[in-house]
């Protein structure tokens, strides 16, 4: 045990893990409020979304894009983008991301200094409701008190179980591992994250096989995004092994892997198979138990609206609690909470707000999305009261491309609403572009926006965002879309403005 006094000892504010929530909820809590904080990591400062998550995925979305953009290029009069794309480099790439992940690392690290946080190298686990015990790498350990404790450790992974699984697969934290591309890639999920990697590497021009439990990947998701990329992954070339109720085995010969699933489908020759079917969050070895703090029946740390678990000085947030796994989610969470403890009295109340969250997945094509899915918008306000307006168009990028009009990707966008004052409740869209549009129209509905204010937003022109503001403005009549009158793109009809039948 290392010797320190009492008070050195002692801290306002403990936080267990520097990802997304911990690092924001102890920056606020000490630079604003300048409480006495330490965040205790056991790996690499940043968390799941710096190391293995959302940064290195987009910088493999951002090459995939740049990959399919050089095959395009000839359709633009550039010659030579096939040759340019063939020069793919995988490696080099990755020793690239590496490094600015590194980089990244860095600049937390001097966040922390800057902003008066203590990291804290080591594995912590509860002694009781006040003290940690935190044991270094180099076998050292100690004990730390606190005043509050804060749980961020985020989640990890999941393995299904199935002969050769554990042996013979990674997980999405080992794909950023991977040194080449594989030329035959088996991912098994039906998430975002097997999306986004399928998507990835097929763009990059590995053979993707997509092994699904059920009928459809993001079945969770609205039924029009749900579809469609099946569509669009199937046009990409993605291979879907459907209805397979998971993976039975998986063995290697000379290398290759070979899969198996319950249904009995076999894929032959993978050089790499990739177990995305969910992730569970890090509770184990937390000593919950020792600081009266409650799980639920799934494991995720049991907290209120407010980031409260069952013990009044302890708090969680983030993946460990399960509810909307997103960065920006377990930051604000973190800062909010961070205003509710050490801030003024105005901000006692201060908590984050789950609703309308928007959302990409950085599919091929990506897809953006806030709010009630078409069926839950029924459920919550009857089908009576739901107005749905759709659409679906090749953006005018594709429109110069000498291809059949259906062999151009589509961009498919959906409008619900509700009530007489139709109050946009949900927004979907999949298509080039549609990443970077979300944003302002989460701002919109976050403000209880309707139908008639989107109408009264003058388009940009020529944008993919101006359908969204377009949307049944050409007619009145059930028979017209609003895509088929745009001026914008030379688009297709798309389905007519209606009323759900659900
Ligand atoms: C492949 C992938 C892609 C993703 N893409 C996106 C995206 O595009 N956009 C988005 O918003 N979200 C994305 N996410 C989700 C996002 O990464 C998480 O929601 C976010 O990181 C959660 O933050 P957190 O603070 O709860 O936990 P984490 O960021 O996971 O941080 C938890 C930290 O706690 C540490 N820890 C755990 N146990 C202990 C312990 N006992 N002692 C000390 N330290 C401990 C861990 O080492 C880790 O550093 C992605 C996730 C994955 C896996």
């Amino acid at each position: 045990m290392s010797q320190l006094t009492e008070e050195e000892n002692h801290y306002d504010y403990l936080v267990i893990g520097g990802g997304s929530g911990g690092i924001a909820s102890a920056k606020r809590a000490a630079s604003l409020y300048k409480a006495k904080v330490g965040v205790i990591e056991k790996s690499r400062l940043g968390g799941t979304c710096v190391n293995v998550g959302c940064v290195p995925k987009k910088v493999m979305f951002n090459a995939a894009s740049l990959h399919e953009a050089f095959h395009d290029a000839k359709h633009y009069g550039f010659q030579g983008g096939e040759i340019v794309a063939e020069s793919f480099n995988w490696n080099a790439l990755k020793k690239s991301r590496d490094a600015y992940v590194k980089r990244l690392n860095g600049i937390y690290e001097n966040g922390f200094k800057s902003s008066g946080v203590e990291l804290i190298r080591g594995t912590a686990s509860f002694v009781d409701e006040n003290s940690l015990l935190v044991k270094s790498d180099d076998g050292s350990e100690k004990v730390l008190t606190a005043k509050y404790i804060l749980i961020a450790t985020g989640g990890r992974p999941s393995f299904p179980a199935g002969e050769g699984v554990a042996e013979h697969c990674i997980s999405s934290d080992g794909f950023f591992e991977l040194e080449e591309r594989p030329n035959v890639a088996v991912i098994v999920g039906a998430g975002y994250i097997a999306v986004e990697l399928a998507g990835v590497l097929n763009s990059l021009g590995t053979e993707v096989h997509l092994v699904i439990r059920k009928g459809h990947a993001l079945r969770s998701f609205d039924e029009m995004i749900m579809t469609g990329l099946d569509e669009e992954m199937t046009k990409a070339g993605i291979f879907i092994h459907r209805n397979t109720n998971g993976v039975a085995k998986v063995t290697i010969d000379n290398g290759k892997k070979t899969v198996t699933t319950h249904s009995g489908d076999t894929i032959y020759g993978a050089d790499v198979v990739l177990m995305a079917p969910g992730r569970v969050p890090n509770v184990d070895g937390l000593g919950l138990e020792n600081a009266r703090v409650l799980c639920t029946h799934r494991k995720y740390i049991q907290v209120d609206d407010k980031q409260n678990t069952t013990n009044p000085n302890i708090f969680a947030l983030g993946d460990v609690c399960g509810k909307v796994e997103l960065t920006p989610m377990a930051i604000a969470a973190g800062r909010r909470l961070a205003d509710r403890i050490f801030g003024p009295e105005e901000l006692a109340d201060s908590k984050v707000s789950y609703e309308n969250v928007p959302t990409v997945v950085f599919s091929h094509p990506p897809i953006g999305t806030i709010g009630l899915t078409q069926a839950e918008a029924i459920d919550k306000y009857g089908v009576e009261n739901v107005r749905v307006y759709t659409s679906k168009f090749a953006n005018l990028f594709y429109g110069i491309f000498d291809v059949e009009p259906d062999d151009k990707p589509k961009t498919r966008m959906k409008l619900i609403c509700a009530g007489e004052s139709e109050k946009v409740v949900g927004i979907h869209t999949m298509g080039l572009g549609v990443d970077e549009m979300m944003q302002g129209f989460g701002v919109a509905m976050k403000m209880g926006a309707t139908k008639a204010d989107f109408d009264s937003c003058v388009a940009i022109h020529p944008t993919a965002s101006e359908e969204l503001v377009t949307m049944g403005q050409w007619g009145k009549s059930p028979q017209i879309s609003g895509a088929a009158h745009s001026p914008l793109n030379g688009a297709k009809a798309s389905e007519p403005i209606l009323k759900s039948k659900m």
